[in-house]
């Protein structure tokens, strides 16, 4: 079991999430297309998963930001 196995149902079949501003290009369009890939959106939280399944649509490896502040 590999940490892309879902802790839900046990489907390797998962996708990884992105965040932020994607520039689309064609082996991104394919992975999306695939599946591999999908967007979570813009806003980020204090803890986000970075995975989801493709199975269950359970989302797992969550992880916590690294705010960086921008010092002037
Ligand atoms: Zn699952």
């Amino acid at each position: 079991m590999t940490d892309d196995t879902c802790p839900h149902c046990g489907s390797p079949d998962t996708a990884a999430i992105l965040y932020g501003l994607v520039r689309p290009h064609d082996d991104l369009c394919q992975r999306l297309a695939t599946g591999e890939v999908i967007f979570g959106g813009l806003v980020l939280s204090d803890r986000d998963p970075i995975r989801r399944c493709n199975q269950c649509t359970q989302d797992f490896a969550f992880v916590t930001w690294v705010r960086r502040q921008l010092v002037s």
